[in-house]
């Protein structure tokens, strides 16, 4: 074999990166009526510079998705852009004084760099960074379409201080040990006046569609769903009584999903944030309050409300009256009511709330049981709260009936009476958008004395960001610090004013990206409605399952609000959701200190010992992370392996979805699984096979066919060849199945090198053909040369048609399916001895005479008749002596 037929991808892979670049192979066509349009679309990346693992994986599917639907004859759409505002860029210009802008350029063309060296099918003409001007100047229109559609609105709130970062964050944003998700800092509670967008409007339209998502993973479904959080039951309200016991103007309001409850309330308990609460607590009780409440604001939201954690509170020294039964209980404030959920205050029912139980009996609260299990007259209440439904007792006119009817009942008791109302509840609140710094999508409102809150009028957008801007990191916002940037005249009445100093949440700017996509250059309007609907919802979306509630959710948020307003046609952006599992590496850890060891500091991997202290380290797999030294750079796997194994790799290790741990072994395991192809294709085309004027097409094997009935071994590849057809075609439908698609191209290429030879040209030809076809998808750069060598391609400087990955996917040919001959399995007294290949369509009886002129039989009969013969047609025979 001749030096240059070796495999070699660091001679291939960069050239035909070049040319299918400048050949405009990924280009997205024009769409005509009637067109067959695939969108398939990558969670786009935050610009950090540095491509790792994880981006490379999720890439890697999508691309696979977008070169499948174009071999299968679809329009596709491959798009890439930068989700680039965040706290990564302000704070390099805080520590380093660099430009928060040409940092992030820099970062995009680095990483761009990194992402064509894994031969991704990607349209970069449509390319989009959310933090250039002519992206986020349609940002600030659509937020002003939300503003106009009475959606965005500002209010005060107690909201989530980063004290590091100096900025608010989301509850999202905040873990579920009060620390900031960026900094880790512990957040502080503040008050700020904010801007929003009213999300829960639409709050039951985003929890009603998730049903039609059936495209998207059960998990994510049921995150959303609970996250948006319905719940039904009704708002009840208590008066509250002066010393005498008489009602005063004043009422506490309280939502419960229990009202059936209500004649066992013990106690009302407001959120110490409630605005009630100064005002009703007498003196006697004032320092305690003021004590609890100053405690109160010092706990994150997850504090307060986690399970295990215990439940504290004091009384408020005022009393209300339960509106059910005219009893006056006491009025408490406790740390588990936030203020921003419902109406700030519950109820308490002891012996129907396990929280409520716990909390009575630290406190010595009555417990009154009010609800029996059906069937019951009477229950104990020492393993904690009867919860379920039951029939009520102790509850006047309710007395004796079921708890789903009594709710009814009592709603519209209630209602009628004047003291309550049904109504449905959700978890989900309002969108917090204000962020107070500098790199973000400046909000474009003017605030002005006589005017009021005054949209920035069309033709003024984009607001742009200042670039003389001065980074402290201190002290909020650096655009509330550039006064010559703030002091505007008002668009309405020409008075100074003082322009909006918040930024957008990068959430904003990521709602609505992959409908720019459809229509990137369009400077009228963010995106035509024909482009728009004509490329959407997206066919497939891949990304991670972190982003399974906020980025959905508000995409979908985004897309609703925005098809009211006319400018789409649809309910939902994403009809099919792959959420692909972790790239894990091989992680070292000594036990005792609970240092991370580095696998290049590991001497002896099959005894792993810390190289200072000689201590046995645990080994595991565990997502790549840089504090854990166990990450691989894509880089340094390319160099050496070159793209298309480390694609292989990622797709054969592991179903999409699932975690996939990192693998030396197997990633050479595919390199010399592609060195394989290369000698089986190099050899066929020394041997004088080629490709060229359609051999190996359906129309060159039927006429082959037609001149001479297949050979027996022309059979055994034409079936290898059609089973891989088939197979894979089923792989690649619905759930994406990449590894076992791989594994099919592992037994064609098998077959093929034992069949190929003694197989007649046009058959070896439509083998040869399909391989490297169905191999494009997967291996793309391999595939091209390998179809270039054969003769398949023409060189031209042309957009060309003779590109493997401008093929038609391979149908499969049902007759080559058939099997003429099947295996048989030979047993001599039920134990295997071996098998023969037998006529698939013989009797009973041929198979019996098979079997018995066998050489299996010859050996273990030792030419005696078997006194018993068992034949089971298809399978096997046994042979008893
Ligand atoms: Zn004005």
């Amino acid at each position: 074999m001749s030096e240059s037929s070796r495999y070699q991808p660091q001679a291939i892979e960069a050239a035909w990166q070049q040319q299918w670049q400048e050949q405009g192979l990924h280009a997205t066509p024009e769409l005509q009526p009637g067109d067959d349009a695939f969108y398939a679309l990558s969670m786009f990346p935050y610009p950090s510079g540095n491509l790792h693992m994880g981006h490379v994986r999720n890439y890697v599917i999508t691309d696979v998705v977008a070169r499948v639907a174009r071999l299968r004859g679809k329009r596709v759409l491959h798009p890439m852009g930068w989700d680039a505002f965040g706290l990564p860029a302000e704070n390099a210009a805080i520590e380093r004084g660099v430009d928060p802008g040409a940092w992030t350029d820099r970062n995009i063309a680095s990483m761009r760099e990194q992402l064509n060296q894994l031969g991704l099918s990607i349209d970069w003409d449509r390319e989009l960074a959310t933090c250039h001007a002519d992206y986020y100047r349609w940002t600030q229109w659509l937020f002003l379409q939300f503003l106009e559609a009475g959606l965005a609105y500002q209010k005060d709130a107690t909201v989530n201080w980063d004290p590091i970062d100096q900025t608010v964050l989301a509850n999202e944003q905040v873990d579920s040990e009060g620390r900031s998700w960026r900094s880790g800092a512990l957040v502080e509670k503040r008050k700020l006046r904010q801007w929003f967008l009213k999300i829960t409007a639409y709050a039951d339209q985003l929890l009603d569609d998730l049903p039609k998502l059936e495209g998207w993973p059960e998990r994510v479904r049921t995150m959303q769903a609970n996250w948006i959080g319905r719940s039904t039951g009704a708002e009840l309200t208590f008066p509250v009584v002066d010393a005498e016991g008489n009602d005063t103007a004043e009422a506490i309001t309280v939502f419960t999903t229990r009202p059936d409850t209500i004649f066992g309330a013990s106690y009302v308990v407001l959120a110490p944030e409630h605005p009630l609460v100064a005002k009703l607590t007498t003196p006697e009780q004032a320092i305690h309050v003021e004590a609890f409440c100053d405690l109160v604001s010092r706990q994150s939201e997850q504090e307060r409300t986690a399970d295990d954690k215990p439940k504290r509170g004091v009384p408020i020294g005022a009393q209300v009256r339960n509106p059910a039964n005219g009893e006056l209980i006491p009025l408490w404030i406790a740390d588990y009511v936030l203020a921003e959920y419902g109406t700030g205050a519950v109820m308490g029912v002891p012996a129907h709330d396990q929280r409520d139980f716990v909390f009575a009996r630290q406190y010595e609260l009555p417990v009154r049981q009010v609800i029996i299990p059906e069937g019951s007259d009477e229950h104990a209440f020492e393993g904690g709260a009867w919860t379920e439904a039951g029939v009520l007792i102790h509850s006047g006119p309710f007395t004796g009936l079921a708890s789903g009817e009594a709710k009814r009942a009592i709603a519209e008791a209630a209602e009628g009476q004047g003291w309550g109302r049904a109504k449905v509840q959700f978890r989900l609140r309002d969108w917090l958008i204000s962020r107070q710094r500098y790199w973000g999508c400046p909000i474009p409102v003017i605030h002005c004395d006589s005017c009021g809150v005054v949209p920035v009028p069309n033709e003024q957008l984009p607001v742009e960001l200042p670039r003389d801007v001065a980074f402290s990191g201190k002290g909020g916002s650096p655009l509330a610090q550039l006064e010559s940037w703030w002091q505007v005249a008002c668009p309405c009445c020409g008075q100074p004013a003082r322009r909006e100093t918040d930024t957008m949440d990068t959430f904003m700017c990521s709602s609505w990206y992959y409908l720019r996509y459809s229509d990137p250059h369009n400077t009228a309007l963010p995106f035509s409605r024909k482009a728009v609907d004509s490329w959407l919802p997206v066919d497939q979306y891949v990304g991670g399952i972190e982003h399974a509630i906020l980025h959905l959710l508000y995409s979908r948020f985004f897309t609703k609000v925005l098809r009211d307003r006319g400018l789409l046609g649809f309910d939902e952006p994403f009809q099919k959701l792959l959420t692909q599992g972790m790239v894990q590496g091989i992680t070292y850890k000594n036990p005792h200190s609970g240092k991370y060891i580095a696998p290049a500091d590991v001497a002896d991997p099959t005894d792993p010992r810390d190289p200072v202290t000689g201590e046995v380290l645990e080994v595991f797999y565990e997502k790549m992370s840089k504090s854990k030294y166990n990450g691989v750079d894509p880089a340094v796997v390319i160099d050496k392996y070159g793209a298309d194994t480390a694609r292989m790799f990622i797709l054969f290790k592991a179903p999409p979805e699932k975690d996939l741990e990192w693998d030396d072994a197997d990633v050479e395991g595919q390199f010399r699984f592609l060195q394989r192809i290369w000698r089986l294709v190099d050899g066929a085309a020394e041997r004088g096979l080629s490709l060229a004027d359609g051999a190996g097409t359906p129309a060159a094997v039927a006429e082959a066919l037609a001149s001479g009935a297949p050979s027996g071994e022309e059979q055994e590849l034409r079936r290898a060849v059609h089973t891989a057809i088939s197979a894979i075609s089923d792989d690649l439908d619905g759930d994406y199945q990449f590894n076992t698609a791989v594994s099919e191209l592992m037994k064609l290429s098998n077959a093929m090198a034992a069949h190929l030879e003694a197989s007649r040209a046009a058959l070896a030809c439509e083998a040869l053909r399909t391989l490297l076809i169905l191999l494009a998808p997967f291996a793309p750069h391999l595939a091209e040369e390998l179809w270039l060598k054969l003769g398949g391609r023409r060189e031209t400087e042309q957009l060309d048609s003779s590109s493997v990955h401008r093929q038609a996917w391979p149908l499969a040919d049902a007759a080559a399916l058939v099997r003429s001959t099947v295996p048989l399995v030979i047993q001599i007294k039920g134990k295997v001895r071996g098998s023969l290949e037998v006529p698939a369509d013989a009797d009973k009886a041929t198979l019996e005479q098979l079997a018995l002129a066998s050489d299996i039989a010859a050996k273990w009969l030792e030419g005696k008749a078997p006194s018993r013969v068992i034949v089971v047609p298809g399978k096997l025979v046994n042979l008893v002596p």
